[in-house]
C-alpha cells in the first residue's frame, strides 16, 4: 500500500466558495495521510467532508489528530457521513486545553443552540485520548507520533508522524518566531514533507502580529531551512483568491524550489 497525503482542505478560518476560490479550495483544515497502513486525519474542518472519497469498502476507523479546537479546524466532524455510520470508530487524539479534555472542547461546540448534538449524540463511536508528546502506535508498521506547542492564540498542537522511514509535519496555525524557530527546526528537521501555516502576504504578516500565522514567504524559508524535502503551504486565507494565491505561489518558489502551496484535492505520495 502507498504512503499518501491528501489534501481534503486548506482554507484557513473560514470556509470560502464561488468565483476565485475554486482551484486552492475552500474547505477548511483537513488531511488525511495513508502511512504505514493506517488512516490518519489530521484536523476535522469542512474538508473532512472529502473522507467518503478515500475510505475503502470496509474501512470502519481512523486516528484524528486534532491540532486544536478552533472552529475551522472541526466544524467538518459531526456533518461528515462516517460520523453518521454507527460501525465507524474515530480514535481521536487533542491535547488538554483551558481546563477541558478532548471530548469536552469539542462539546464547546457541539452543543445546543450552536449544534443540535453533542458528541455523544453523533451515531460513530469516539474515543478521546491525550495528544501524546511522543508515542508509538502499534500496527502493520510501528508508527511514532510526536507533539509539540505552537504559538497561537489559545494553543495549538505541531504534529510529526514518522513511520519505516517517511516522515510527514504538520504546522497549520503556527506562528514561526525567534522564540520558537529553532525547536520548530529541529522538530520538523529533514521531514520527507512539511505542511506548515503559510496565511499571509508578507504586508499582511506584520499587520496581523499576534494572529498565530506566518508569512508564505516566511513560511517557504522555513521549510527550506529545516531541510524539509518538500513543503506545503496551508491555511490560506480565506480572502485570498486564486490569482492571488498563484502569484503568492511564484514569491514561494522563488525562495525555495521545493516549496509551493497546497490545493484542495491535491495528492502526493511520499
Ligand atoms: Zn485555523
Ligand atoms: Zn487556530
Amino acid at each position: 500500500m502507498k504512503d499518501m497525503l491528501y489534501v481534503l482542505g486548506c482554507r484557513g478560518s473560514v470556509p470560502r466558495s464561488g468565483a476565485g476560490f475554486e482551484k486552492y479550495g475552500g474547505a477548511t483544515s483537513c488531511y488525511a495521510l495513508r502511512l504505514g497502513g493506517r488512516l490518519l486525519l489530521v484536523d476535522a474542518g469542512s474538508g473532512m467532508l472529502r473522507l467518503d472519497e478515500l475510505l475503502r469498502p470496509g474501512e470502519k476507523e481512523a486516528d484524528l489528530f486534532l491540532t486544536h479546537a478552533h472552529a475551522d479546524h472541526i466544524l467538518g466532524l459531526p456533518m461528515c457521513r462516517a460520523a453518521f455510520d454507527p460501525t465507524f470508530c474515530f480514535h481521536v487524539y487533542l491535547k488538554r486545553r483551558a481546563g477541558l479534555d478532548g471530548k469536552a472542547q469539542l462539546n464547546r461546540f457541539l452543543q445546543p443552540p450552536v449544534w443540535p448534538v453533542d458528541v455523544d449524540g453523533l451515531a460513530a463511536r469516539f474515543v478521546f485520548s491525550e495528544l501524546p508528546e511522543d508515542a508509538l502506535l502499534p500496527g502493520e508498521a510501528p508508527l511514532r507520533a510526536r507533539s509539540m506547542e505552537a504559538v497561537h492564540p489559545g494553543g495549538c498542537s505541531v504534529l510529526r508522524f514518522d513511520c519505516a522511514g517517511k516522515s510527514v509535519v504538520f504546522a497549520s496555525d503556527c506562528s514561526v518566531l525567534p522564540g520558537n524557530e529553532e525547536a520548530l527546526c529541529a522538530f520538523a528537521r529533514d521531514a520527507d514533507l512539511l505542511l506548515i501555516d503559510g496565511q499571509y502576504s508578507p504586508s499582511e504578516a506584520s499587520a496581523k502580529h499576534g494572529f498565530g500565522h506566518n508569512s508564505w514567504s516566511h513560511a517557504a524559508a522555513f521549510g527550506k531551512a529545516c531541510g524539509a524535502k518538500k513543503t506545503l503551504l496551508i491555511h490560506h486565507d480565506p480572502y485570498h483568491t486564486d490569482e492571488e494565491l498563484d502569484k503568492a505561489a511564484e514569491e514561494v518558489r522563488a525562495i525555495s524550489e521545493t516549496a509551493g502551496l497546497a490545493y484542495e484535492g491535491e495528492t502526493t505520495e511520499l
